[in-house]
This record gives C-alpha cells, structure tokens and sequence, in this order.
C-alpha cells in the first residue's frame, strides 16, 4: 500500500494504527464467504462430508485472503476516514 496517493497526494494512514480496524470489516467478509460456501456446497453438491466442507472452504479462504485483505482497508478507509471518491480530481 502507498503511503501517499500517487495521484492527489492523501495520506493513507490518517491515524496511527488506523487499519487495525479492517480487521474486524476482513472477519465479516470472511464469515460471509464461509457462509456463502457452505450454503452452496450444501445446495450444489448435495450436503457432502464435513471433510470437504473444511477443505473447500479454507481453499476459497485463502484464495480470497489478498482480495479481502486489501477491500476490507478501503471500506474501513471510506467508513471511517471521511474520504470520498472524487472522479472529476485529477481531470482537466
Ligand atoms: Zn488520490
């Protein structure tokens, strides 16, 4: 992550440790996914053992770790950091 908007010039980090609360945003959007999963494999694959539940899951878990990662730091950047996407900012 930039430490600085290559384009405006914000500052990522508005407060020290500002981040740690995307923690909890991750741990949501992990606990969705894992519902998600279990839902359809139930659906889709006819309630298999709990076995492929266990692995399939933790398969898309860690698939999805970056993409969680990185969407959980920008909704916790537009909940809590007052910062609204400006598409006109940097036109001429
Ligand atoms: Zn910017």
């Amino acid at each position: 992550m930039y430490e600085y908007c290559p384009v405006c010039k914000f500052r990522f980090e508005v407060e020290l440790g500002f981040y740690w609360g995307a923690m909890y945003i991750s741990y949501a959007f992990s606990v969705v996914n894992v519902v998600i999963v279990g839902v359809s494999l139930f659906y889709l694959a006819g309630d298999p053992p709990l076995w492929v539940y266990g692995s399939v899951i933790t398969a898309v878990t860690i698939l999805l770790t970056t993409f969680l990662f990185r969407y959980a730091r920008v909704v916790m950047l537009y909940l809590f950091g007052s910062v609204r996407y400006d598409a006109t900012y940097n036109q001429p």
